[in-house]
């Protein structure tokens, strides 16, 4: 092996040795090689990490396969003569979402390949601060990226780590659930009770808050609830789970609130840790946080300088697109010449719910914190589509607006499409458009797009 030789003189194995071939590790990883950088990858599962193997993509393809359930609903008002719900085969569709996260892999496999970055398959420990070791050999780097993700966290109830599953098996159960218990109301929890409830699941969402999404703008929360409620989803607001005891198959469940619920499964989707856990970090003196996230600056260095992180573990703003950003500055930045740092203001999301909702920017109570005065411009409507569907459903969109500068701060949307829209909307926010702009720019009709730029009354 040639070693590589640094600016002290002192000689590694690799310039950069990257633990996790997530999203985010493997851009740094492939970034870093092509600066000419030798680099390694170390992952102890498959390729893709949490967003191609145990998130994102296997969790959107599921939930395209279960809106087709309201489709077929809403194309009886389109006169389509359905006697019956088609029947649905869950194990066809496991298998053929695992043919496409084997592609999938094969991809993220062979963009290290062609980047010219090895990859080393086993589990990684952080032994000094530039040694690594995984299958019983130490490799050396000039610098050590951790980009190791997070876990699912279910949290401390009698019974619920035993007899619950978390995302992670959701994904891949061999038997689909005739009737199942959500615990949450995070973004995993709404997109997994409309995945179940729309396969024909009785689905139970219970959480502790008196409405969902904690943390997204109130009117949103709102009417979310109401629409997850008309799509079926029997809400169970301000209780936790007491107790989970299992009678054969069956998983009987005592709420807070004195009910007891008997279901086929309970998901806990309370929230994710990162997965520092074995890693050795902090025997190496690297500072972690409250919740055993890695501590780090701007440029994604931690306490010991060698050492960098990025994406989940480090609990900044845990989305894939985010992780991708904060690997690709570092690789810039560390091997590139190039020194910038990934931009967290304003970065947009959306929760594949049924419906989604997405949002970019600032919440009317965060805008009323951060300005003087805050204009607000709501609508709410049901869409084209629902008039002859017979779906009761509205849509929801929301634009929030600094008064004195007129610069549009938040921008939010419940209803069909609103991920696809959101995006455009936020390179308008990103751009510091202000709502002149949006009243100058002209809609597309008919579309719900086009209520974005046609709002023109602000609430009283
Ligand atoms: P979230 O933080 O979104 O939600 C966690 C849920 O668990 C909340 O409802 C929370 O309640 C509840 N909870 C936490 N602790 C307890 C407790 N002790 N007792 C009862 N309930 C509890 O986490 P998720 O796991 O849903 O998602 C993790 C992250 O992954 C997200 O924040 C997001 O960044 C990312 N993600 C993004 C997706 C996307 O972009 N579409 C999809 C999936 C995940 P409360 O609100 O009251 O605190």
């Amino acid at each position: 092996m040639v070693l590589a030789m640094t600016q002290t003189g002192a000689s590694y194995d690799y310039d950069l040795i990257v633990i996790g071939a997530g999203s985010g590790g493997v851009r740094a990883g492939r970034i870093a090689a092509g600066h000419g950088a030798r680099v390694a990858v170390i992952e102890g599962d498959r390729p893709g990490g949490t967003c191609v193997i145990r998130g994102c993509v296997p969790k959107k393809l599921l939930m395209y396969g279960s809106a087709f359930s309201s489709d077929v609903e809403d194309a009886r008002g389109f006169g389509w003569q359905i006697e019956a719900m088609p029947r649905h085969d869950w194990p066809a569709l496991i298998a053929a979402k695992d043919a496409e996260l084997e592609r999938l892999e094969g991809i993220y496999r062979a963009l290290l390949k062609n980047a010219g970055a090895t990859l080393i398959s086993g589990w990684a420990q952080v032994c000094g601060p530039h040694e690594v070791s995984v299958n019983d050999t130490v490799y050396s780097a000039a610098k050590i990226l951790v980009a190791v993700g997070g876990v699912p966290q279910i949290v401390d109830a009698p019974g619920l780590v035993e007899h619950a599953i978390s995302s992670n098996e959701a994904l891949d159960l061999k038997q689909f659930p005739k009737d199942i218990l959500v615990y949450g109301s995070g973004y995993i929890a709404l997109e997994f009770a409309g995945i179940f409830n729309g396969f024909g699941a009785r689905t139970h969402l219970v959480y502790r808050g008196d409405l969902p999404l904690r943390g997204f703008d109130e009117d949103i929360r709102e009417q979310m609830a109401v629409a997850l409620a008309e799509r079926g989803i029997i809400l169970h607001s301000g209780c936790t789970i007491a107790e989970v005891t299992a009678d054969g198959v069956r998983k009987q469940v005592r709420l807070s609130s004195g009910a007891s619920l008997s279901v086929d499964a309970v998901m806990a989707a309370t929230g994710r840790r990162p997965n520092t856990a074995g890693l050795g970090l902090q025997e190496l003196g690297v500072e972690l946080g409250r919740h055993g996230e890695v501590v780090v600056d701007a440029e994604s260095r931690t306490s010991v300088p060698s050492i960098f992180a990025i994406g989940d573990v480090t609990n900044r703003i845990n989305l894939t697109p985010v992780a991708i950003a904060e690997g690709h500055a570092f690789a810039d930045s560390e091997f590139g010449g190039n020194r910038r740092v990934a931009d967290h203001k304003n970065v947009a999301s959306a929760v594949f719910s049924q419906p989604p909702v997405a949002s970019v920017g600032m919440t009317e109570t965060e805008a009323q914190a951060a300005c003087a005065a805050v204009t607000v411009f709501t609508s709410g409507f049901r869409a084209m589509k629902n008039t002859i569907s017979g779906r009761g459903e509205k849509t929801f969109m929301k634009l929030i607006v600094n008064a004195d500068t007129d610069q549009v701060l938040g921008a939010h949307m419940m209803g069909p499409d609103c991920g696809e829209i959101m995006q455009g909307i936020a390179v308008a926010i990103k751009a510091g458009a202000r709502k002149a702009d949006f009243d100058a720019t002209i809609g597309i009709h008919p579309t719900a797009a086009e209520e974005f730029v046609t709002m023109r009354t602000p609430r009283s």
